[in-house]
């Protein structure tokens, strides 16, 4: 360790500023840049215009853009236990290319000043190409590849990096939809806002077990989403295969800016992998994960009820289930309606045989139901259960006619 003879801050501060004459960077927005933070020199190591001649044993790691070398004078610091201005000979350094000296590029060198990564800056005399030499401190906290900031700094992952590995990407899949297209890249954009990577998934892609209604069908994807690897940095899709619920967007053919909000609220809540179109029907599909049962079994609460159809029961009947499930308490009716109503449905021929018919569609449903069940619904559960979790942020149903609240007794315990 050399110890210099300037003993005090202000005297050192002094001849570091006398100094100035000794050297020159050859360009005045780093010179300018270079006197000023010496001047305000207050702790760490001195920002330094450091001589080419003083690195040794410069290598490249990993692109041409980053390189490790051996800084033979080392950093200079006023150490204020010892009172004393000292240098740190033969000190590792991280040196990374500075092509343009703009205020952009300065104002960067200002961020890593800040974040205490950087010694100074160097000069190659054969390619005039500017230097930043940075501290041991560096890549832990920048990007090897692009030198911005780790958004993760435990797993060293670079939002940067990711994204142009997306955007590398977007040339690999197209639903042949622009606005569609234009939609998914947006979604895989926002990785650090969704934990699922939005996908573009080929139809011919997903094995198709069983229809469980209308518009949802049990599917297996044969390939496994998209995902960025933090280990190898790279985009891969994992080998394994996904259990899917497809539901099928009849009325959507047309992708209007509502049905984009309603898949985005479906990412934000991590129950989709992506979107899809049988290309012989060109209806559109979406691909749903396991939790998008247990988050939408809620709905009801919220309104929302299950389609029915004339298939199922005659109208008059539905009708009156509409009724019974109005979330308008008051609404409903009460027991003596409901008898009147059951009663008028066996005065009629008519409505009898469409009870009749609904009757056998319903049957054969359920044995194909029944038959598959355990190994299509392995998921679902058939015993009853306090959904108290998922409930307490639910809005309470504002009752103005009287302020009854129900107790919630748990017959589980
Ligand atoms: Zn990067």
């Amino acid at each position: 360790m050399k110890i210099l003879d300037f003993r005090d801050l202000t005297a050192g501060k002094k001849i570091i500023a006398e100094n100035f004459a000794s050297w020159t960077s050859g360009n005045e927005i780093i010179d300018n840049f270079i006197q000023e933070k010496q001047l305000n020199y207050n702790e760490d190591a001195v920002f330094e215009w450091i001589p080419y001649s003083e690195l040794m044993d410069i290598k490249e790691i990993g692109n041409n853009c980053l390189t490790t070398a051996i800084w033979k004078e080392g950093s200079l610091y006023y150490n204020k236990d010892e009172k004393e201005w000292i240098r740190c000979p033969y000190e590792i350094v991280t040196l990374r290319f500075l092509y343009d000296v703009t205020d952009e590029s300065i104002n960067k060198v200002k961020s890593y000043l800040k974040n205490k990564v950087i010694f100074g800056i160097s000069q190659n005399p054969d390619t005039q190409v500017y230097l930043l030499v940075f501290n041991n401190k560096y890549v832990n906290y920048y990007c090897e590849k692009c030198g911005n900031k780790y958004e993760d700094i435990y797993y060293k992952c670079c939002k940067q990096c990711q994204i142009n590995q997306l955007e590398d990407n977007f040339i690999n899949w197209t639903s042949g939809n622009i606005k569609l297209d234009d939609f998914i890249q947006k979604m895989q954009l926002k990785i650090y806002e969704y934990n699922t990577l939005f996908e573009w998934i080929p139809y011919n892609e997903f094995i198709i077990i069983k229809e469980l209604g209308k518009h949802t069908t049990l599917a297996m994807w044969e390939k496994d989403l998209l995902y960025y690897n933090t280990n190898n940095k790279k985009l891969v899709k994992r080998s394994y295969k996904n259990k899917v619920y497809l539901k099928y967007l009849y009325n959507s053919q047309e992708i209007s800016d509502e049905f984009l909000n309603e898949v985005e609220s479906y990412l934000k809540n991590n129950v989709i992998f992506g979107i899809s179109q049988n290309p012989d029907t060109e209806v559109y599909l979406l691909a749903f994960n396991d939790e998008y049962f247990d988050h939408y079994s809620l709905n009801i609460c919220n309104g929302i009820r299950p389609e029915i159809n004339d298939q199922i029961a005659p109208k008059c009947y539905t009708d009156l289930m509409k009724k019974c499930w109005d979330s308008n308490p008051e609404n409903r009716p009460n027991s003596v309606e409901i008898k009147k109503l059951i009663n008028l449905f066996y005065q009629y021929n008519e409505i009898k045989m469409k009870f009749n018919e609904t009757q056998e569609y319903r049957k054969k449903i359920f044995s194909a139901i029944k038959n598959n069940q355990l190994t299509t619904h392995t998921q679902a559960i058939y015993t009853s259960r306090l959904l108290n979790p998922f409930t307490k942020n639910l809005s309470k149903y504002n009752d103005n006619i009287n302020n009854n609240t129900v107790e919630i007794t748990d017959f589980t315990k």
